[in-house]
């Protein structure tokens, strides 16, 4: 079945989907994008998704294209044509195509909406998240703004680009005091050696993560404390588990970093509860 994409309207073929030479996303990468997963053909997270996003625009001063019902409906819309049952829907807003000036036009230009849809085999998702994936530890070279979701990814690709050539799925970034802020497209999370889970305060330094917040809702509802304090690389090293979490991902246990096994190699306890009730049971 082919995908469909909208793109300022209009619902075509993603194979022929453009947008302008002209356009800032692509100049400046002056644009915001959100990713919703998608279970059953439902928006998970729907509400913290939408929230995040108008938060990522008022920031930057790009208007919205159109109100939240309206685009409510568009994304609901894409599930459908695409017949996402399970997968995620991805959407990018920029400030818009004008000629090639750094500072913002003026008068303002509408600001372009695309949209598009991809549908994942279950099966195949889950059965990743029970061998667990590896990562690395990068620095962490990005911006003083990564609490706002731009596209602006370029060091997130070349830490992910490194990960990949040594076999790895994530990069953990690290900053100039040692710690941990977050992997290339996830949140970072141990059970640090005395058994705390742990995951480092929001800052400017990361990204405010949709599936972070949830998957703290589901720790404190399973009764498990969770200690919103940054760790070190060398605390990773030494943890009984590590975990990512996205909205595409979820709770994805890690079982090594830096070539070195976490905890016993496996996935951990911990992480397989949240991601079961994050998932429910079709985590099987
Ligand atoms: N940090 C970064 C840099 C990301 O790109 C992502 C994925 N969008 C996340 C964290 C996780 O955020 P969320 O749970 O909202 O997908």
């Amino acid at each position: 079945m082919s995908r469909i994409a909208y793109v300022d309207g209009a619902y075509v073929p993603h194979a022929r989907a453009r947008v302008s030479i002209d356009d800032r996303g692509f100049l400046f990468g002056d644009a915001i994008y959100e990713v919703w997963g998608v279970n059953g053909g439902a928006l998970r997270d729907a509400e913290g998704h939408f929230a995040r996003l108008d938060r990522s625009l008022a920031e930057l001063r790009i208007a919205a294209p159109m109100s939240r019902a309206a685009l409510e409906i568009v994304v609901k819309e894409m599930v459908r044509r695409n017949r996402v049952d399970f997968g995620h829907i991805y959407l990018e807003i920029s400030r818009g195509a004008a000629p090639r000036d750094h500072a913002f036009p003026d008068p303002p230009v509408a600001p372009t909406i695309v949209l598009t849809a991809r549908r994942l085999d279950p099966r195949t998702f889950h059965a990743r998240a029970a061998r667990g994936v590896s990562v690395i530890s990068a620095p962490d070279i990005r911006w003083g703004r990564c609490d706002i979701k731009t596209v602006n990814l370029l060091p997130n690709a070349l830490a992910k680009q490194a990960a990949k050539e040594v076999g790895a799925a994530e990069a953990w970034l690290v900053d100039a005091h040692g710690f941990v802020t977050e992997g290339g497209s996830s949140n970072a999370w141990i059970v640090d050696a005395q058994g705390r889970l742990r995951t480092r305060p929001l800052d400017n330094a990361i990204l405010h993560g949709v599936t972070r917040a949830r998957t703290i809702d589901l720790a404190r509802s399973l009764q498990i404390p969770v200690d919103e304090a940054a760790f070190t690389l060398e605390e990773v090293y030494g943890a009984r588990e590590a975990f990512l979490t996205s909205a595409v991902n979820g709770p994805m246990p890690i079982v090594a970093i830096d070539g070195r096994a976490i905890g016993d190699g496996a996935p951990g306890p911990v992480c397989m509860r949240l991601r079961d009730a994050y998932f429910g049971a079709e985590a099987g």
